[in-house]
């Protein structure tokens, strides 16, 4: 089969793999339907992640069961799937209390970028739709399975809802989503930040109400601006550098909260400010196996439609030409199609 290996930082090929097998009996194996490049991909692509050897890559798929080990239940071969980036047994303790991805048997999810993936734990990580989905709904399954998913718990632990301001920092397709979902949360007023206009137009249709393009202190002086000195009562923090993890936490006001989802890189706090500051820190990698089910539901009844943020698809062939759009920032997200 082909899958995509990373080889070394800026080069990413397509090339033979064995096709994968059933290791564990609570394994599944699933035949991809649609793949795509996710932002953190960039990180070892840009070198900022080491890489000891060459990797297979994605993390984000929906596909059709075509195997399962004898212990799994749940699924069946035959049925369409939508999974998360961690494998989660999904009745641990902390799976119980929402935390799938940080469930006691936690389990990284790879090589989705692919023909054929092994997913391990499927009866805890894998979802099921009520019948084969539309091919106009692929794009939007696909966002569940991660971009979605992290915003949503961006928006959750940010505690976005009515009468709240939130505003967003990163204009990725996970800050784009967390736009989504704070609106969906019922938030009253959202400020999108960025400074690209095919992106300020996606927020805007995701229900951002303001647009800041100015970053760092600046931005936080504009978001104080648009809140009487106060900040926002949520920030969701998309990015993950030490800017925008500070530009996150001063930008939200005394007892307000940050969700942070964007992989943190160096990222280091100053305890002093934080003291002082009365912001909740509260993130991590999105238990999104907690929200698919709710997630799909919307999808299929057509309520939100998270798969544009997909602007750019290609056969999966082509997926070296994909980390490079995204790398450029010609594409927002890059769907890839076995
Ligand atoms: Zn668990």
């Amino acid at each position: 089969m082909r899958a995509t290996i990373m080889h070394a930082p800026g080069d990413v090929r397509v090339e033979e793999r064995d096709k994968p097998t059933i290791q564990q009996p609570t394994d599944a194996i699933i035949k991809l339907v649609a793949a795509c490049v996710c932002g953190s991909d960039l990180w070892p692509y840009r070198g900022a992640d080491s890489l000891n050897k060459p990797a297979a890559m994605g993390h984000e798929y929906v596909g059709i069961v075509e195997e399962v080990g004898t212990d799994v239940r749940n699924v069946q071969a035959g049925q369409f799937v939508v999974g998360s980036f961690f494998a989660s047994d999904n009745t641990c303790e902390i799976c119980r209390s929402g935390y799938q991805s940080g469930c006691v048997h936690r389990e990284g999810v790879g090589g989705a970028q692919a023909e054929y993936m092994r997913v391990p734990l499927a009866d805890g990580t894998l979802v099921t739709t009520p019948e084969m989905p539309d091919a106009d709904k692929i794009p939007s399954l696909l966002a569940a399975s991660d971009v979605l998913g992290t915003g949503w718990f961006g928006a959750k632990a940010a505690e976005a809802g009515p009468g709240k301001t939130v505003a967003v920092v990163g204009d990725g397709a996970v800050g784009l989503l967390a736009i989504l979902a704070a609106k969906q949360m019922g938030a009253e007023r959202i400020i999108a930040m960025s400074r690209h206009a095919a992106r300020q137009a996606l927020a805007r249709e995701f229900g951002a109400t303001d647009i800041v393009e100015e970053r760092g202190d600046d931005g936080v002086a504009k978001i104080k601006e648009l809140t009487n000195g106060l900040g926002a009562h949520s920030v969701i923090e998309a990015v993950g550098t030490q800017e925008s993890m500070m530009q996150a936490i001063r930008a939200t006001r005394a007892g307000g909260h940050v969700g942070y989802v964007g992989v943190s890189h160096d990222v280091e706090l100053p305890g002093l400010e934080m003291f002082f500051s009365h912001v909740h820190l509260h993130g991590g990698p999105a238990p999104v196996r907690d929200y698919l089910p709710e997630l799909i539901d919307l999808i299929l009844r057509g309520e939100i439609n998270p798969g544009k943020v997909f602007d750019l698809e290609l056969p999966l062939d082509e997926a070296a030409e994909g980390y490079k759009a995204m790398d450029e920032r010609r594409a927002i997200k890059v769907l890839l199609r076995p």
